[in-house]
């Protein structure tokens, strides 16, 4: 009997010690991700960062992986900021995002020393402003524009307006450069934009590059001294057979075809550092969940029903948006697939996990592992259910130990008050 083997670890024997569902998140396969995209750029002899979009997956372990690998954050709340400083990751390599950020979050950013601030509104500009000179700092910011390029998987569309909540339009960016540059208390050093999730062709990005170079000139221009142009993330990745993974490779070819064409051109000869923010691509082939079989239910005639013990609480991407998952059954991996089944969660929902899947045959007590779940998996948890979240493990090398501890019912329980009509 063969075991499914993940980042050099027996994966039955690792839901036996911690029991299931687990997450379980290689260290050496998301510095395996963070130094292919290194590599694509150093090749390329471009000037670069990236910046983890943390939103993917983020606890404090996590930040520690971020920092020693000399990459950058993004964060998106209060939490995460508090997150990624507690892991000792230097503010300065931090930068805050978010559509509608509070005055509280702006403060906390400022105070700490962010290192940016990514403006997403025309009325953020003067809050943050406001804020930062109430503290007696500068504050370094991006303007976040929509370049009018939508991406997802293989298609894009370029449209003259994007209906979005995010992002200035671009027909607003130059006056709120201006408006930065008027504002005392915020430096604009870059713009920023992000396309889409889960793009597997490069080409939507060359045209969103030739959009942020021709913005970037003109802002610079205007005697705004950018130095940064901020791509965004949504580098895709492989959840079945048969996708394509997104070309790093290609994708820095492309930007250096951009640059190159833009230097041969512009009168402005200051070529902007490019900055990157994958979140998906760094940590989501780096995950796996293992759950155990429970109940098996055969409808005669439509279909086999697979009951696993975890459930939309702990992966709610199938029932968000249709995402599909690939599996295995990690104690018999070396059986023939023969019956097709469809995956269910323990929720009281239909929460299809995997619609048709062909494995081996599946009994009560079989350990399932779902393939690519590190990215938007832990960090969309919920208690649904008043269930519990899992635990997460981390692998590196031949060593494994936990990241986060199982919650304990105790703990989803905590907060409940009782109002005082209530109490006997
Ligand atoms: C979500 C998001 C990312 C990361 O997207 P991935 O698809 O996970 O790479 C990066 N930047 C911004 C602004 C985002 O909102």
């Amino acid at each position: 009997m063969t075991n499914y083997i993940f980042s050099n670890h027996d994966t039955t024997a690792l839901a036996k010690k911690y029991s299931t569902p687990l997450y379980v998140i290689s260290q050496d396969i998301i510095e395996k991700s963070i130094n292919e995209i290194k590599t694509a750029f150093e090749n390329e002899n471009i000037e670069y960062s990236i910046n983890y979009a943390g939103k993917a997956f983020l606890n404090t372990a996590m930040a520690k992986i971020v920092n020693k690998n000399g990459i950058n954050l993004d964060v998106v709340s209060e939490g995460e900021l508090l997150t990624a400083l507690a892991a000792g990751l230097p503010a300065e390599r931090i930068t805050f995002h978010g559509s509608n950020k509070t005055d509280r979050e702006i403060t906390l950013a400022i105070n700490s020393g962010v290192g940016k601030i990514t403006i997403d509104s025309v009325d953020e500009i003067k809050r943050v402003d406001t804020i930062a000179r109430s503290l007696g700092k500068v504050q370094k910011v991006h303007i976040r524009v929509s370049p009018g390029v939508e991406a997802h998987t293989h298609e894009y569309i370029q449209t003259g307006k994007t209906d979005s909540k995010f992002g200035i339009p671009l027909s607003q960016a130059i006056q709120s450069a201006i408006m930065c540059k008027e504002a005392e208390n915020i430096n604009l050093t870059g713009i920023h934009c992000h396309i889409g999730s889960s793009i597997a062709a490069v080409d939507p990005f060359g045209v969103t590059m030739r959009v942020m170079l021709e913005l970037f000139y003109n802002i610079r221009t205007l005697d705004i001294p950018l130095t940064d142009i901020n791509l965004g993330g949504g580098f895709g990745v492989v959840y079945l057979k048969g996708d394509t993974r997104f070309d790093v490779n290609a994708y820095t070819k492309l930007l250096r075809k951009e640059l190159d064409s833009y230097i041969a051109k512009s009168p402005d000869k200051t070529v902007p550092k490019i900055m990157v923010e994958p979140g998906r691509f760094i940590i989501s082939e780096a995950g796996i969940t293992l759950y155990t079989v429970g109940t098996v239910k055969e409808i005669p005639g439509i279909r086999k029903y697979v009951s696993v013990d975890g459930s939309l609480a702990d992966n709610p991407r199938p029932a968000l948006y249709q995402a599909v998952y690939d599996a295995v059954v990690a104690n018999k991996y070396d059986e023939e697939p023969v019956e097709c089944v469809t995956i269910s969660g323990r929720a009281c929902e239909t929460d299809t996990l995997i619609k048709d899947i062909t494995l081996p045959v599946l009994e009560r007590g079989d350990i399932l592992a779902v393939k690519c779940t590190g990215a938007y998996n832990y960090s969309m948890a919920s208690n649904y259910n008043r269930l519990a979240k899992p635990a997460v493990v981390l692998l590196k090398g031949d060593k494994d130990e936990l990241m986060v501890k199982r919650e304990t019912v105790q703990q989803v329980m905590q907060n409940d008050v009782i109002p005082s009509w209530l109490e006997e």
